[in-house]
């Protein structure tokens, strides 16, 4: 059965690219029935945080890509690893090596000098008929894997095809330290390894590390799972994706108002596609889902397209849901709904001109405090031709039933008593009760906001 990990390094937030990564490999295991693994690579103690694992976890959950097993440590795996080293050191696929740092720096610098790629030369190699120099004494070796010297390592990439590295341009990798610490490309075989993980997906800045995990795996008599490396993600404007394009954080979309369905179906369908589909929910993703339509060139981000589908989610959206958290993010801005029309419906008449959460809260804030008004929006549209038929207006507004059809009345009798076209009345309605030129429909708007907030407002401005 398949068995798929997303195993990130938690030395910052949860990142773009490692949240499409993981949303494959989770797609993958639902598609199959299989099991998806969350595993923590935190040997790199001195850039690991246990933030940046909260911020891994909170961005998978936000996201809803669940795990089924875990998460995992690595850390707390150490005493597992330690015991893998000693059993390849015990069949003689592993060695330990005494060179010091000075050694190996002149041998680097020879090599160097010769013009040949600097790699370590097999000294405490053990081989057949070779006499191996006497340990020096009180220096700690480091384990070294026994790399094959012939062959090459092939496997055929789910994304980019077959990859073929001859073993002579891999060296013996040093798969413990002096201290006895697991070097990184060894838990990851011993965990891929232990956890029976059948496809790898991951990024394509590990593809130099499969070669040397590969050869490792066999080491061990594991099976070798698939590989699908993932190309890369680029900004807008084709460069590396990295803070200069903005969010790259998945919770910073949770926090500019994207909708996590939005951002999944937007990863979806980066590097990825199904004819020409571009929006579907996660559990149709799911069933479509395969490693053969990932496209193995770089993918580039498209802020453009992700608003588009954040739009589109928003305007789906259950209400009640898209109320709680608007309500939030008002109180962030310092704006109470307490005394102030039903959050539902004035949601319901704005979440079609949305483009994010934020976009929607902050353009209907006017509803439940005074707006400050658009100056150029005052100027070309609060004329005095037009004042003294809003004041005759607003009389008249003041005794009808407040409903959107009897405002709408008014206005439309004020704009035939006075020989005028409707936006002509409408314009300086809107400045005057929303504070700018853009609003949905002005009668509806007025309805919501209730007669005594809307002729305060309007007279305000007649002053
Ligand atoms: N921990 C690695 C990273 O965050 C991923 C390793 C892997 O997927 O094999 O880049």
């Amino acid at each position: 059965t398949v068995r798929t990990r997303f195993a990130p390094s938690p030395t910052g937030f949860l990142h773009i690219g490692g949240a499409r990564t993981a949303l494959f490999s989770w797609a993958y295991a639902r598609k199959h029935g299989g099991s998806f693994i969350l595993r923590i690579e935190d040997t790199d103690v001195a850039r690991s945080t246990p933030e940046a694992v909260q911020a891994i976890l909170d961005g998978m959950t936000w996201l809803g890509l669940s795990w089924d097993e875990g998460p995992f440590y690595q850390m707390q795996r150490m005493d597992r690893y330690k015991e893998v080293i000693q059993q390849l050191l015990d069949s003689g696929d592993a060695y330990y090596c005494y060179c010091s740092k000075e050694e190996l720096d002149a041998l680097r610098e020879q090599q160097m000098q010769q013009g040949i790629k600097p790699r370590y030369d097999g000294r405490w190699r053990p081989e057949a008929g070779k006499v191996l120099p006497e340990p020096p004494a009180g220096v700690p070796p480091v384990v070294r894997f026994k790399n094959p010297q012939t062959g090459a390592v092939v496997w055929n990439d789910l994304v980019k095809g077959e990859i073929r590295i001859s073993n002579e341009e891999l060296d013996d990798l040093i798969i413990a330290r002096a201290d006895g610490t697991p070097t990184y490309n060894f838990c990851v075989v011993v965990d891929d390894w232990e956890m029976g993980i059948t496809q790898v997906i991951r990024g394509d800045d590990h593809v130099n590390n499969t070669p040397r995990q590969i050869n490792m795996l066999q080491a061990l008599g594991a099976q070798i799972p698939q590989y699908a490396h993932l190309s890369m993600i680029l900004g807008d404007d084709g460069q590396k994706l990295s803070k200069r394009h903005g969010a790259v954080s998945v919770m910073q979309y949770h926090e500019d108002g994207y909708l996590p369905e939005a951002v999944l179906n937007y990863l979806a369908r980066l590097g990825w596609s199904h004819g020409d589909d571009e929006v579907f929910s996660m559990a149709q993703f799911c069933t479509w889902f395969d490693l053969d339509h990932i496209t193995p060139s770089a993918a580039q981000f498209n802020t453009e397209k992700l608003n588009w589908l954040n739009a589109h989610y928003i305007k789906q959206a259950d209400i009640s849901s898209l109320a709680a958290d608007i309500q939030q993010r008002l109180t962030a801005l310092g704006v109470d709904t307490a005394n102030g029309p039903d959050l539902a419906g004035v949601i319901a008449l704005y979440r079609e001109r949305s483009n994010t959460l934020n976009d929607l809260a902050s353009s209907i804030a006017y509803f439940y405090r005074k707006p400050e008004t658009d100056a150029a929006a005052a100027e070309k549209h609060l004329t005095v031709d037009v004042l003294p038929v809003l004041a005759g207006m607003a009389a008249k507004l003041e005794n009808i039933a407040w409903t959107t059809e009897s405002i709408h009345d008014v206005i439309q009798a004020t704009v035939s008593d006075n020989g005028l076209k409707f936006p002509k009345i409408a314009m300086p309605l809107r400045v005057m009760v929303t504070g700018g030129a853009q609003s949905p429909s002005i009668d509806a708007v007025m309805a919501l906001l209730g007669k005594d907030e809307t002729l305060s407002r309007i007279r305000e401005s007649l002053t």
